[in-house]
């Protein structure tokens, strides 16, 4: 059944389903992204919501993503948390040392990857 697809706990409190694009269902996602959204997991003892994981071409366009997005390749998470401060959430996140992070402070979520080339931080 096409609902199942993806339907795999791959670590405690993470689905691969909330990582697939939602267009198409296509996912990719390294594991060095996850070992890290677990970690922080752990530390907030809370839910980290996954507001997009993998983007496959035309939905990473769709919602005006760069075009060598991160979010192509499975290197990267966009995330909430409720009932935290952003900033607050921030602090953790550059304690786990993700090696990209994108501050949206209006729409209040962090860009968070695992890139492989140098630290990177901006602000929106
Ligand atoms: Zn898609
Ligand atoms: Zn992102």
């Amino acid at each position: 059944m096409l609902n199942s697809t993806n339907n795999i706990n791959i670590a405690p409190y993470f689905n691969l389903s909330e990582f697939a694009c939602p267009c198409c269902n296509l996912v990719m996602l390294h594991p060095k992204l996850l070992a890290k959204l677990v970690e922080l997991r752990n530390i907030l003892e809370r839910p980290v919501y996954i507001n997009s994981g993998y983007r496959c071409f035309e939905y990473n366009q769709k919602v005006g993503g760069v075009p060598n997005s991160y979010h192509r390749i499975g290197l990267a998470a966009d995330i909430k948390v409720k009932d935290i401060n952003l900033i607050e959430l921030l602090e953790i996140c550059e304690n786990i040392d993700f090696n990209g992070i994108g501050f949206y402070e209006k729409k209040n979520f962090l860009h968070l990857d695992v890139r492989p080339t140098k630290r990177t931080r901006w602000r929106e």
